[in-house]
């Protein structure tokens, strides 16, 4: 909202000047972070429901903020879009959890795991498949074991260059995960457009599965149970995102839902935490 000033000039009101504070902030602590390297990528199971084993790990971005402490991603990275500075952070990110994938990759029965790293549109230049291939081929770890989460938002104009992009990931042997499916719009057409090999379902559909709202529940489990079918029909495995209960654990699993990932298996961890918790867990 707008007042005119006394002298025509323009008077925000407080709470416009209180968010570009904020955003200024968030600007100043992305530059420090990047310095000081403060970024790490968080861990999250990603686990087959049928036998209930770990088949991989989503990265989450976090910023160690010296004096605020552990931060979330989603106002940073909204920062780090305007700025251009998603580019540094998300290849901070995408190296951290790649290095901790090696790490992982030596516990018994975890060596075959797969990470998951969100990337931002603005990444995705021609200089991204090249990129890639050496930090992989740096930790020795093969193309097939890292899965590109994308949205919507990344399929959205069918831009050729993009198209191109994906396709060189793809030839890498990377797999390509649609993130937050059924958020956007026309979401089933980038299925046939694009090279996707997993869809992972919104976690509000999964939310809702079990909403006290009955006709909601009910149009909810429909929805996921033909993500689902179609999905598979067209080669790509599913992932359910945000599951918390053993009702919606048990309803994803007799629609035949691959995998799972939520609170009802582990919270994201950082490497430290995560390698106490897998060291003490069978996975064979
Ligand atoms: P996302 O990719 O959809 O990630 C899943 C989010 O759901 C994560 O939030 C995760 O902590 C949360 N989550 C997992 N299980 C549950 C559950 O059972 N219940 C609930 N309520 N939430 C659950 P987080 O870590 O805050 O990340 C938020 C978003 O920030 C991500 O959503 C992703 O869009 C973005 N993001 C995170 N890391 C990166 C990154 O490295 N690069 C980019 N470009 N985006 C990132
Ligand atoms: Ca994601
Ligand atoms: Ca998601
Ligand atoms: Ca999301």
């Amino acid at each position: 909202r707008k007042r005119e000033g006394k002298n025509g000039a323009q008077v925000f009101d407080a709470s416009i000047l209180d968010r570009t504070r904020e955003r200024a902030e968030i600007e100043n602590d992305i530059h420090a972070a990047l310095a000081g390297n403060w970024f790490e990528a968080h861990f999250q199971q990603i686990v087959e429901i049928e036998t209930g084993r770990i088949i991989g790990f989503e990265a989450l971005m976090r910023m160690r903020h010296p004096r605020k402490g552990l931060l979330p991603p989603a106002p940073i990275i909204d920062v780090a879009e305007e700025t251009g500075a998603i580019g540094q952070i998300g290849e901070q990110i995408f190296e951290d959890a790649i290095a901790n994938l090696a790490r992982v990759s030596r516990l018994p029965g975890l060596g075959q795991t797969y990470v998951a790293v969100n990337f931002s549109p603005l990444q995705f230049d021609s200089h991204l498949a090249p990129y890639l291939a050496g930090i992989l081929n740096r930790y020795d770890i093969h193309p097939s074991r890292l899965v590109v989460e994308i949205t919507e938002a990344v399929l959205m104009h069918d831009n050729p260059e993009i198209r191109r992009i994906l396709d060189a990931v793809h030839q890498l042997g990377c797999r390509i995960a649609i993130d937050d499916f059924g958020t956007g719009y026309s979401s089933l057409s980038y299925m046939s457009r694009f090279p996707v090999d997993i869809v992972k379902i919104d976690q509000s559909f999964i939310r809702s599965l079990g909403g006290n709202r009955l006709e909601e529940a009910e149009k909810s489990r429909m929805l996921v149970e033909g993500i689902s079918a179609i999905s598979h029909k067209m080669k790509c495995s599913v992932i359910a995102e945000g599951v918390e209960t053993d009702d919606q654990r048990t309803f994803l699993k007799e629609i035949g839902v691959d995998c799972a990932q939520g609170y009802l298996y582990a919270k994201p961890l950082g490497i430290a935490d995560l390698m106490t918790t897998l060291a003490h867990t069978d996975h064979e």
